[in-house]
């Protein structure tokens, strides 16, 4: 069957829609500042024919409405940090842009949650969570993005390997589906065993099943001790061999961080500072946490025993807040240092156990392909980000060579139990890659719930599937 062409953004549909958002809150095309047209990952672009700003569940509802009945595509965007080209408008239509919707609407202490705006700011909610004694524990490196563009990717980041990813702390949202129905889904409640869980579904979705227009996300109490360990290595491999011996040995830190000597060297550079003991050639960086400072002595002997067992050359204690906040500073700065038109990413996640065998494998690709790769990763969590560097390789040769290291290290992926995404999400930018690494079955399944959701096929369109 021959799908139903898009409609083009006609005058009375600006029209519609300026009524809805205001003039002041709708930008035409030819008005669009270039950032609309990609996230962080700039390759992947496409320009929208309108963009358009709402402050209410209402707006994005009357929104929806209106596209659905003209079948015209929607991309919703929050900050644009995405690195898959998810909120790229590539099939044209409408940037719905959440950056007015940034409002955190109800911090409840009783039961340890709060109602957010998806527009709201990361850091900003981190902080003022921080501010009343509760820790928002999802922690993703890009503290700009939104918590609508983090719940609609399911990001992880540092405090993973002990917190969860996102999707462990959403406990309710509100979404506008594709032909502007209102759906609550969850709530404030810890626990929900009644009926398919739809709102699970959402979360990760990347904006093809919904708009989610109201978050509920859970709060923890703030850690009372926390110390950074920073451990040089002489061989990278011993460094990602003693994350599963960590883990065995019941030491699971707040954050467990892997690099090498070239990633860190990029990142100092770029922020102009030194780091301590700079000259090994791989790390792990843990972030501990303790209910008391006695703890926390013994938490730091047990874990540097075994990191020295494991082969490490030095354990170095950061115990002040401005040593920790330089040296994740440090890590925090790693993508920038490398520099956005030049690489191209996997975000692949393996089976922490095989993290070494995954590593070892990707330095040999790099060599055959001829390649610069630059790896670090969430090691606590078998989650590496593998960036292929261009240097002045010229187009085809670069896209050919990027093109054959990626199939292969996807393939290994696989053949290691793991997965395409980590936690970056597919996008634009990484769908072939799903397509030949899942099961044809479950990409069946996936394809009927996107129709479910999304019989009109508006919503995001060419992203995931
Ligand atoms: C330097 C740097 C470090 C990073 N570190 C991490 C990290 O440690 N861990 C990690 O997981 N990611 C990381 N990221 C990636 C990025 O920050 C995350 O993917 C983030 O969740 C994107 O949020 P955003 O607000 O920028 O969303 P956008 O990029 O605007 O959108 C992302 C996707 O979500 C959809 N979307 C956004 N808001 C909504 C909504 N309200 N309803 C429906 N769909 C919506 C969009 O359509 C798109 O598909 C990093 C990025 C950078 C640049």
């Amino acid at each position: 069957m021959t799908p139903v062409p898009y409609e083009t953004v006609t005058d009375a549909c600006l029209r519609a829609l300026e009524d809805i958002v205001g003039p002041e809150n709708l930008v035409p095309r030819d008005r669009l500042p270039e950032e609309y047209s990609h996230d962080e990952m700039a390759p992947v672009c496409g320009w929208a024919e309108v963009a358009v700003f709402p402050a209410t569940t209402g707006e994005v509802a009357r929104i929806m409405a209106l596209a659905h009945a003209h079948r015209i595509p929607v991309t919703t965007r929050g900050a644009g940090t995405g690195l898959m080209g998810g909120a790229a408008p590539v099939a044209g239509g409408i940037l719905l842009v959440t950056g007015r919707m940034d409002r955190i609407l109800e911090v409840d202490e009783a039961n340890m949650v709060a109602r957010v705006q998806p527009g709201v700011v990361l850091l900003t909610f981190q902080e003022a969570m921080e501010e009343r004694g509760f820790l928002y524990a999802p922690d993703p490196g890009e503290k700009s993005a939104t918590i609508g563009g983090n719940v609609m990717t399911n990001a992880g980041g540092m405090r993973a390997v002990k917190y969860g990813v996102t999707r462990d702390h959403v406990r309710g949202m509100e979404v506008v589906t594709a032909d502007g129905s209102v759906l609550c889904l969850g709530g404030k409640v810890a626990k929900n065993a009644s009926g398919y869980n739809l709102m699970h579904l959402m979360i990760g979705s990347e904006g093809t099943l919904g708009i989610v227009t109201e978050i509920t996300v859970r709060l923890l109490p703030l850690p009372e001790v926390l110390t950074t360990l920073l451990v040089p290595f002489a061989r990278a491999e011993d460094a990602v061999a003693l994350v599963p011996v960590l883990g065995k040995a019941g030491i699971i830190p707040q954050a467990l961080e892997f690099f090498r000597r070239d990633v860190l060297e990029s990142s100092t550079d770029y922020l102009g500072r030194e780091f301590p003991h700079g000259d090994a050639p791989a790390y792990l960086m843990l972030r501990m946490e303790a209910s008391s400072p006695a703890e926390m002595d013994r938490l730091i002997d047990r874990t540097g025993h075994i990191c020295l067992d494991g082969g490490a050359e030095d354990v170095l204690i950061a115990d002040t807040p401005e040593r920790q906040k330089a040296l994740w500073d440090a890590r925090g700065a790693f993508l920038e240092a490398l520099g956005w038109t030049d690489i191209d990413e996997c975000d692949v996640v393996v089976p922490r156990d095989r993290m070494a065998e995954m590593m070892a494998y990707a330095d040999r690709v790099a060599e055959e392909c001829g390649l610069t790769f630059s790896s670090f990763g969430h090691a606590g969590d078998g989650n590496m980000h593998i960036n292929i560097l261009r240097g002045d390789l010229p187009d085809g040769t670069w896209e050919r060579r990027r093109d054959a290291a990626m199939e292969r290290i996807y393939q290994k992926t696989a053949a290691l139990g793991g997965m395409v995404s980590g936690e970056h999400g597919i996008g634009y930018s990484k769908r072939a890659y799903l397509r030949a690494h899942t099961d044809p079955v479950e990409l069946e399944l996936m394809r009927r719930i996107k129709d479910g959701f999304d019989p009109r096929g508006i919503l995001n369109p060419e992203k995931i599937l």
